[in-house]
């Protein structure tokens, strides 16, 4: 699939590893085998390689390098600041408050708790995903524990305003998550400015290894300081400072510093480069292609995420086509995400469902050229017409799906 022609534009779902990257975590596969817990050299050799790898983590959003605790993945650190809060602060209080457009990792979490008698406040966002900070205010109330809102989504790229929840949360002695693992080396972070307690992050989304992520647990850096408000969910050995037990993946761990050294240092030049390539694919499309629109903020979003819609047409016609043609997208139109249902994003923001149906996700990352999205550019167009030709969701008919109808959705 990858040949030099293939062009990938779904840097969201994941990324191509880099190859220095690569390169590290290869190296660490042979040398750096040995049980970060073991007395031994190697065990030692290996615990060298963790603390260096923490160091580089927590320096890209100023934190301390014992705050990092390594996970499977960033549903995995997801699932430990959601329920180890929970689970420690039962007593406190049983209130949670996220939002209607966090990724299945911190909404799916949040329904399991509704089952087990938390109240779980879903706060609305507006026109272009971004919450209400008033809103968020009234929200909170005596026995609110966790404030988890997500630094930047994942489908329409929306930045939310993560500083001023995190005074917020401050001042109401709340707990505050965010789920960062689509913004974590894309635009700037600081969990001290900021007064975040938690954050989620996930090396696959920033050109590392697949399977390794890490929670930023606030504790000062004291050996369980975190114990005042979350405790594990697992048990086993003493790995991760007991908050996360199980034998380290030293070598996808490597990779994940590798992967943030890479980024820190061209996160400024390759937001700029994004930003540039997002606005130009935005510009024409709206510009070129009647009866399309843009999904999310028009300027507070990923340097890299582009989300557009198209009337008339499915998002999943748009991106097999695409596909034939080698590039590839992505779509929370419903069929292709196994559900019936669009994109629980889409339809948050206020899109009707047969607006919903037919969106586009194009995700850029540092391996995209200029050239790639002109030629994406240039076969859009075509894509797009030729699905409405087929379309019979044309202007002034009746959609197949939509709800009033009598007639149902094709699939
Ligand atoms: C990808 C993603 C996750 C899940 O991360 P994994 O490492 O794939 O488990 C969680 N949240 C957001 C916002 C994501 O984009």
């Amino acid at each position: 699939m990858k040949d030099s022609k293939y062009i990938y534009l779904d840097n969201a779902a994941t990324t191509p590893m880099d190859p220095k990257v690569i390169e590290e975590v290869i190296k660490h596969f042979n040398e750096t085998y040995g049980n970060s817990s073991s007395l031994h050299s190697a065990g030692q050799k290996a615990g060298q390689t963790l603390l260096k790898s923490r160091e580089i983590i927590a320096s890209l959003i100023n934190a301390h390098r014992d705050d990092i605790f390594f996970t499977s993945s960033g549903t995995e650190a997801d699932n430990i600041a959601i329920f180890g809060v929970a689970s420690k602060n039962k007593e406190r209080g049983n209130h949670i408050i996220t939002t209607t457009v966090e990724h299945h990792a911190v909404e799916n979490p949040y329904k399991q708790l509704e089952k087990k008698g938390f109240e779980v406040t879903f706060l609305p966002v507006d026109q272009f995903g971004l919450i209400n900070l008033n809103d968020l205010n009234n929200a909170i109330k005596d026995k609110t524990i966790l404030i988890s809102i997500m630094f930047a989504n994942n489908e329409i790229g929306t930045i939310e305003p993560v500083k001023e929840i995190g005074a917020i949360a401050k001042k109401n002695d709340v707990i505050f998550h965010t789920d960062a693992v689509q913004a974590f080396g894309k635009v700037p972070i600081d969990v001290i400015d900021m007064n975040i307690d938690l954050l989620s992050a996930s090396a696959h989304k920033l050109y590392g290894p697949k399977g390794v992520g890490m929670l930023y647990i606030r504790g000062k850096g004291a050996r369980k300081g975190w114990g005042k408000y979350i405790e594990p969910i697992m048990f086993g050995g003493g790995h991760e400072r007991e908050m996360r037990p199980s034998t380290v993946n030293v070598p996808g761990i490597a990779g994940f510093a590798k992967a943030v050294e890479l980024a820190k240092e061209e996160l400024e030049k390759e937001a700029a480069r994004q930003t540039k390539l997002r606005n130009k694919i935005i510009k024409w499309v709206i510009d070129n292609i009647e009866d399309s629109f843009l999904n999310g903020h028009p300027t507070q979003r990923l340097p890299n995420n582009v989300n557009l819609g198209f009337k008339y047409i499915e998002g999943e016609s748009i991106v097999l086509d695409l596909d034939m043609e080698g590039i590839a997208t992505s779509t929370g139109s419903a069929c292709s995400s196994q559900s019936l249902e669009p994109s629980h994003v889409l339809t948050a923001i206020g899109l009707k469902p047969e607006e919903a149906h037919g969106s586009l996700r194009v995700t850029l990352g540092r391996f995209t050229t200029e050239k790639e999205v002109d030629y994406f550019l240039e076969k859009l167009p075509g894509v797009i017409d030729r699905l409405r030709k087929m379309s019979p969701l044309k202007k002034g008919v009746k959609y197949m799906f939509d709800k009033s109808s009598d007639t149902e959705h094709h699939h």
